[in-house]
């Protein structure tokens, strides 16, 4: 096999996370940094990633991947990622919504605190609606609401219903207190929708180097320390050497890649022949994500109106009640349960995808939460449903914020994967920012919220 490159920082997967590390990292110039995308690079932005209105993960859409999961051991479903440079948050609603500071509480590091990461989320946007102590005027991601003039007739009367229940208005629903209806914070400007790619790395740079098309096997070790990458690239095998490798695939190829690499559990390495390089029982173990149930909701009107698929919001508690403009109905999600997924290896062939199981509504805590949400949707659209278990599993989907596959936490934590500056505990050389590493549910939305990790994670990868 031949070294193709070799760089200081090789950052696997240019998704909402890793463009924003290429970026900041390679702003030092005398630091070499090289990104490795599965998907393509657009040379110019395609329309359907620009569209808010629609998200373009169909199937057979040249900018997602897809898995099949089990939603429960009842419910099927298929989830997509995006595979393209900008990754998932290219394919994305466009709801760009931090998480709480009680959110960031729970992450139980002085470094992850709301005070500690607020300068962050300052920094990655530009707020077109707010200057106040909360927000910045001058980052790279553009953040807008819609006006009231502009709200479909959909969220209009939703966001009257709410109001009329009592439920706040909240016109900023990036302040800290947010719980109420109130539009979307959206990261979409006069040119659509705007990812971390075409946000952060619009500037060409020297020490930079982006290779599309390119997919990361495993990861190569010596002496516990991650030394290097093997990828494929134009159907041939190729590998790469850095003196630092950070993950950035996603919340399921970062877990999966260091499976494949024998970094996991031992005894599932061993059972699918893949040599053992390091214990750490925490990959791919207890992720959680945001269980999602749809009250269809038909108006023909809307489908021709051409506005973001979200535009106002409701926020109560634990739970979330989104009223789409496009034909899915009204999203009624759970924001904190305490179902926990796996990703496993179902083979050590990189081609074959892992094993998603997200185990959703498998406690009476969720299950109730879930029913209280539907009622509280169910009054609001002045619809009587009686959402049975076999209801709530019949109309289950998932929000696809899938996180928490590496949790962040101390190595004492037997199911930790990274440190609270995003090192993979017991192994030199090798870091983790994406998704993958958010320890427990956010209230909210996750995109903000990586698009912050990846700032605040720059200063620990020097
Ligand atoms: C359809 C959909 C809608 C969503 N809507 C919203 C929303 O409206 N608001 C919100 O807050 N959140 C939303 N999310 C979630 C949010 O977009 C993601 O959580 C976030 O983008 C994840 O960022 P990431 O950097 O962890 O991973 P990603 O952005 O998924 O990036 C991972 C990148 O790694 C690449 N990659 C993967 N494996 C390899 C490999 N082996 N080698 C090289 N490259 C690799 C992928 O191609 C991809 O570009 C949505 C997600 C999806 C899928």
């Amino acid at each position: 096999m031949t070294e193709l490159l070799t760089a200081d920082v090789v950052v696997v997967g240019g998704g909402s996370a890793g463009c924003v590390l290429a970026a900041r990292l390679s702003a030092d110039p005398a630091r070499t940094v090289l990104l490795i995308e599965a998907g393509p690079a657009p040379a110019t932005w395609p329309p359907a990633l620009l569209d808010p209105h629609t998200l373009p993960i169909g199937a057979g859409s040249e900018w997602a991947h897809h898995y099949s999961v089990a939603l429960t051991g009842q419910r099927a479903g298929v989830i997509a990622r995006g595979r393209v440079l900008g990754g998932s948050g290219a394919v994305n609603g466009a709801y760009f919504m931090r998480g709480l500071p009680a959110d960031f509480a729970r992450w139980g590091s002085d470094l992850w605190t709301y005070d500690a990461v607020l300068p962050y989320f300052r920094a990655l946007e530009s707020d077109h609606d707010f200057a106040d102590e909360y927000h910045g005027g001058v980052g790279p991601m553009p953040v807008r609401r819609q006006t009231t003039e502009q709200l479909t007739r959909i969220s209009a009367e939703f966001a009257d219903a709410a109001v009329r229940s009592g439920f706040a208005d909240v016109a900023d629903k990036n302040n800290p207190v947010s719980d109420g209806v109130g539009p979307v914070p959206l990261n979409v400007d006069d040119r659509g929708r705007v990812n971390t790619a075409l946000a952060y790395l619009g500037e060409r740079r020297t020490n930079l180097r982006i290779l599309d098309r390119t997919t990361a096997h495993r990861l190569l070790f010596a002496h516990g320390a991650a030394i290097g990458v093997e990828v494929e690239r134009d159907g041939t095998l190729a590998t790469i050497g850095a003196d630092r490798i950070v993950l950035s695939a996603g919340a399921i190829e970062t877990p999966a890649l260091l499976l494949r690499s024998g970094v996991g559990d031992p005894l599932a390495s061993r059972s699918l022949g893949i040599p053992v390089v390091h214990e750490l029982t925490g990959v791919g173990a207890r992720f959680w994500d945001h269980p999602e149930v749809n009250l269809p909701y038909v108006d023909a009107a809307q489908e021709a109106v051409k506005v973001p698929i979200l535009q106002v919001v409701l926020n109560v508690d634990d739970i979330e009640i989104r009223p789409y403009t496009a034909p899915f109905g009204v999203g009624v999600t759970h924001m904190r349960p305490e179902a926990r997924g796996t990703v496993r290896l179902r083979s050590a062939d990189p081609q074959i995808p892992p094993v998603v199981s997200y185990n959703y509504l498998a406690t009476a805590r969720d299950r109730n939460t879930m029913r209280k949400a539907v009622d509280v949707a169910g009054a609001l659209l002045a619809v009587d449903i009686d959402s049975t278990d076999e209801w709530l599993v019949d109309h289950l989907g998932t929000s696809q914020h899938t996180a928490g596959t590496c949790r962040m936490g101390p190595a004492s934590e037997g199911e930790s994967v990274v440190d609270d500056r995003c090192r993979v505990h017991g192994l030199d050389g090798l870091s983790i920012v994406d998704a993958s590493i958010i320890p427990s549910p956010i209230s909210r939305g996750i995109h903000a919220t990586v698009v912050m990790l990846a700032e605040r994670a720059v200063e620990f990868l020097g």
